[in-house]
């Protein structure tokens, strides 16, 4: 089969992180649309039985790759990769430890990392694949408080990027999605004075929803997106404009 023959929906989709937040309501959009969904969870799976709930953790090669392998059996190759997982320890940089440091990237770049890694083996067998890659506004605007954190989702552009040149003659796709302030438990993490100011600067005013963050994924692993690769797109109510 070409790959302008190729199925939109019926996908192999892989969600990490999926079992709440913005991975969450990924995994449902698309199981919404169709596809059949693997989620990667570590504290809870989601309750959701249209989901393949496979426990992993994205700092760990060999989990990983344990969780590709019983997607491939159970659900086969997977066609759409979504390296959702992610983590912030906050805190200002004179007071930052190596430890924090080093686990921010472990799981936010390095754990995107080892997904792709994964994921483009089969992809380019099968001359179709998308990849989408979570950063934020942050990876390119900064934030006291959060070296560690901007550094990898900056560090996550880079990555998409390269591996969009390596992949491109094979059709699969990379690209970007960068949100600004989404309500998650990520930002209920935040006081209610950061979550005020942070509303405040948003020109549409007010945080995203996962959905929102989604329906944008959702698109760039469509076949209609099939000429964007190496993109950064914001979802982030006009926060950064385009930068
Ligand atoms: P949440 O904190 O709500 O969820 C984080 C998810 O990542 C959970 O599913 C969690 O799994 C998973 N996770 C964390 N560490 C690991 C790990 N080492 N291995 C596997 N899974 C892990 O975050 P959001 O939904 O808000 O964020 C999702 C993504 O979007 C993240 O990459 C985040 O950086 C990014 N983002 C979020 C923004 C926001 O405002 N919310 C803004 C910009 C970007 P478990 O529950 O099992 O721990």
């Amino acid at each position: 089969m070409s790959p302008a023959d190729a199925p939109s929906s019926g996908r192999v989709v892989l969600v990490t992180g999926g079992n709440r937040g913005i991975g969450l309501a990924t995994a449902t959009a698309f199981a919404d649309a169709g596809h059949r969904v693997a989620v990667t969870y570590r504290s809870q799976a989601p309750d959701d039985d249209r989901f393949l709930c496979v426990p992993c953790d994205v700092a760990d090669t060999a989990q990983v790759e344990a969780a590709f392998e019983k997607v491939e059996s159970e659900l086969g190759p997977v066609e759409v990769l979504v390296a959702n997982a992610g983590m912030t320890r906050d805190g200002l940089v004179l007071r930052m430890s190596d430890d924090d440091f080093a686990d921010v990237l472990d799981t936010n770049l390095t754990g995107a990392f080892r997904c792709a890694r994964r994921a483009v083996k089969q992809m380019m067998r099968a001359r179709w694949g998308r990849i989408v890659l979570l950063s934020s506004i942050v990876g390119t605007a900064g934030q006291a408080g959060q070296a560690n954190y901007a550094a990898s989702k900056a560090g996550l552009v880079g990555l998409a990027r390269s591996l969009a040149r390596e992949f491109a003659s094979r059709n699969v796709t990379v690209n970007v999605v960068a949100p600004g302030p989404i309500a998650t438990d990520m930002t209920d993490a935040l006081t209610d004075d950061q979550r005020a100011a942070m509303g405040q600067a948003v020109p549409l005013g007010r945080f995203g929803t996962p959905d929102e963050v989604a329906a944008t994924i959702r698109f760039l692993a469509s076949d209609e997106a099939g000429y964007i690769t190496g993109a950064v797109i914001p979802v982030d109510g006009g926060l950064g404009m385009g930068s």
